[in-house]
């Protein structure tokens, strides 16, 4: 009852534009916290029959292939022979209850030790589309621990670099960067709104102490990659709005997030737009809960109602899931 009540007041701050007091926030944010667990189950449930990947034991991939890992939240590794591109890592998993009060976070030392024995020893970048704490906070530990480059906006370099960060390139749409043999574009991307309004907004201008808070890692300007590796085109963003296009495709993989209702809204335009053999909906899972307790649906998500769109539109491409640290090849 609860559940289905929270849900409800969502979709009407959404659809009303209606701002909620803070207070009212997080008192829906608790009874989320309180009723989730109890209402989702894990897993992939009744849509395991999109799920791809590779046989166990699976040799690496070819000098054409890009083997593909998810990571949870946005979080992606993207393999070839020869380069190695982390998108979005995310392990620390802040709870609902630290992220809702604003509490001071930093990564989770335990768990970025865990992913760091699960990844190559050699990552050449880690693309970052924001600077929210699911996007950003475990990049700087990973790319210290790695030397990989870490590639962000000028805003979540100058929240980064006082986190630690120390290889750091700075990039903006429209550039155009090589990572080892592989090209990324960087293009312009939109930010979903969460009752109304884009959480955590700004950007930073100039240099200035290290984020402490939740609310401290704060968007800057969202950015969204095609990353072309081994032949194959890559398209990847966290979410955005019908106001943001992706580019002309065609495109291999386009991996689009659809955590919250503006990345829905736009799921099918993005789909035309992009043309893509295949179609890997994202940021989708309850990233508060730890990584170790596996693959569950955030309740904000929606997955049927993407699922049924993409068929009943007849939108292009095969329509796939991927599930933790189950790589999958694009052949
Ligand atoms: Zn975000």
């Amino acid at each position: 009852m609860l559940f289905k009540a929270t849900k409800i007041c969502f979709r009407v701050f959404c659809q009303t534009g209606i701002i909620p007091n803070v207070t009212a926030i997080k008192l829906m944010l608790l009874a989320w916290m309180i009723i989730h667990p109890l209402t989702v189950s894990a897993g992939l449930g009744t849509h395991r029959d999109l799920l791809v990947a590779d046989q166990p034991a699976s040799p690496g991939p070819a000098r054409t292939e890009v083997r593909i890992t998810y990571l949870g939240t946005n979080g992606y590794l993207f393999e070839t022979r020869g380069v190695a591109i982390l998108i979005d890592p995310y392990v620390s998993r802040i709870g609902l209850l630290p992220a809702a009060f604003n509490a001071k976070i930093a990564p989770d030392p335990a768990q970025i030790r865990s992913i760091l024995n699960r990844l190559p020893k050699r990552i050449d970048a880690i693309l970052v589309t924001h600077g929210h704490i699911d996007h950003l906070l475990d990049a700087v530990p990973i790319s210290r621990a790695t030397g990989a480059q870490l590639v962000a906006s000028r805003s979540s370099l100058l929240l980064a670099t006082p986190a630690g960060a120390t290889r750091v390139r700075a990039v903006a749409p429209g550039d155009v960067i090589r990572v080892g043999r592989s090209t990324v574009r960087v293009l312009p991307a939109g930010h979903d709104r969460l009752f109304g309004r884009i959480p955590f907004p700004g950007s930073r201008q100039k240099p200035g102490l290290a984020p402490v808070r939740v609310a401290d890692w704060i968007c800057g300007e969202p950015l969204a990659f095609l990353v072309e590796l081994a032949g194959h085109r890559i398209y990847v963003d966290s979410g955005g709005t019908l106001q943001t296009d992706p580019p002309q495709g065609p495109v291999d993989l386009a991996i689009l997030g659809v955590a919250l209702p503006d990345g829905r809204a736009r799921f099918a335009q993005a789909v035309r737009r992009l043309e893509p053999r295949y179609v890997l909906p994202s940021h989708q899972d309850n990233f508060f809960r730890p990584l170790g307790r596996g693959f569950s649906f955030g309740l904000l998500t929606n997955f049927p109602q993407v699922r049924r769109e993409h068929a009943g539109r007849h939108l292009p491409g095969k329509l796939i899931l991927l599930d933790y640290f189950r790589p999958w090849t694009l052949r």
